[in-house]
């Protein structure tokens, strides 16, 4: 059986000269320059973010790159080298929520956040071109909106600082795309840097970068797609807000963040069985970020690998938001050499991650698409990431 790394998700990357000459080919001429951003992965801390808790994301080696050129008119012109969509126009003075489809509101809604914070925007052409797996739980939607907002921030002489840039991203996304999503993705892309991972405080929304180093320590992360995707996902991920929400209440806090796992035990008697175990995977991944991000501090990623277990573990028994293709993703890889791997991302499908010894990376790849046959599962796609650059300009 072969799993080995051509098991890509996506085609190769095209090359900054590439890039440049289809824009030629499209557009006529030549961009005024490429402006790249990153998928993300989150290496712990799930549903935490909007109990005002810590993420810690890491910006991965999959990116979305844009060729951006102004234009003289208010004519924006846009085209992705995936799918066949073909050139899609649009006009600046038209652009609201609910004006575009497809990916085109992406681009197009990083444009209408600027222009509601004022910002003049001109017409471009741009030509996309992402090696980030679409809807595999990476993110594939935010780093198209941070290589857009990182090139248009400096076509436009705007100036944003990156925390700027992220709520214009999460605006766009929440109000334009219809998307509800956080901070952590775009945080990630926006600010990641190699061999670090991203510790997002989501109450007042500061970040700090924490070594992630896997290569020294002879360890790769495997992410492995399910290509599941559960349908009851948007009515589980409301219901396990409404918990929290309930569980804070009860417990008279502000939010879940202010609960440590010493309140658990008073907890369980304020609290109806499964509005607790709701609150405990909360506290408890809480705790467990707070943990790694030490653990990453002090002794590197070789001595996380039971904190990923027990985040897993948590989601699957208290948060149930697993599913039996993530179930058996994490138990094969743990069972076949990994030295800790969970579910990643909303849950109910999607992709797992592993972090495996380098000697034993085939091993592992070859035990899960094995097991996913003998269950009738759908081949997984399976591939390495690395801690990588955040969103920046590359020509
Ligand atoms: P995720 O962000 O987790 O990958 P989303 O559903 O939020 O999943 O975003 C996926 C969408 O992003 C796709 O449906 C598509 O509209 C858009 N997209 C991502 N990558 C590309 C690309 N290379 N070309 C065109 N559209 C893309
Ligand atoms: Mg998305």
């Amino acid at each position: 059986m072969n799993t080995a790394p051509q098991n890509l998700a996506s085609p190769a990357p095209a090359g900054t000269g590439e890039l440049a000459a289809r824009f030629a080919r499209e557009f006529g001429g030549t961009p005024e320059g490429i402006w790249q951003a990153p998928g993300r992965v989150n290496l712990i801390g799930e549903h935490t973010d909007y109990n005002e808790g810590f993420v810690l994301p890491f910006a991965i080696d999959r990116t979305a790159r844009v060729a951006v050129r102004v234009r003289p008119d208010s004519t924006v012109r846009l085209l992705s080298t995936y799918g066949d969509q073909g050139v899609v126009n649009a006009r600046l003075d038209s652009l609201q929520p609910g004006s575009a489809k497809g990916w085109t509101k992406y681009p197009l809604g990083v444009m209408w956040a600027l222009q509601q914070r004022g910002i003049e925007v001109p017409g471009i052409d741009l030509l996309l071109d992402s090696d980030v797996p679409l809807g595999a739980g990476l993110s594939s939607s935010h780093a198209i909106e941070c290589a857009v907002i990182s090139a248009l921030n400096e076509l436009t002489g705007a100036g944003l600082e990156a925390q700027d840039m992220v709520l214009a991203t999460q605006r766009a996304e929440n109000e334009f795309v219809g998307a509800p999503t956080g901070i952590m993705d775009q945080s990630a892309s926006l600010r990641g840097s190699e061999g670090h991972a991203v510790f997002l405080d989501c109450r007042d929304q500061n970040a700090r970068l924490v070594p992630f180093e896997t290569q020294p320590a002879d360890l790769v992360m495997l992410v492995i797609d399910t290509k599941v995707s559960h349908s009851h996902a948007d009515g589980g991920y409301a219901s396990r807000r409404a918990s929290c929400e309930l569980g804070a209440e009860v417990l008279g806090v502000k939010a879940l963040r202010d609960v440590q796992v010493g309140d658990l035990a008073e907890a369980s008697g304020l609290l109806d069985e499964v509005t607790f175990r709701r609150v405990r995977h909360v506290v408890t991944e809480n705790d467990r970020v707070l943990r790694t991000v030490e653990l990453l501090e002090s002794e590197g990623p070789g001595a996380i690998g039971s904190l990923l277990d027990a985040s897993h573990a948590s989601m699957r028994d208290d948060f149930e938001i697993s599913c039996a293709e993530l179930d058996l993703a994490v138990d094969t890889s743990r069972a076949s050499g990994a030295i800790g791997a969970r579910m990643t991302g909303g849950g109910f499908g999607g992709a797992a991650v592993a972090l495996t010894p380098v000697a034993l990376e085939q091993a592992v790849r070859d035990a899960v698409v094995k097991a996913f046959a003998d269950a009738g599962y759908k081949v997984p796609d399976i591939f390495t990431v690395s801690p990588a650059a955040g969103a920046r300009r590359i020509a």
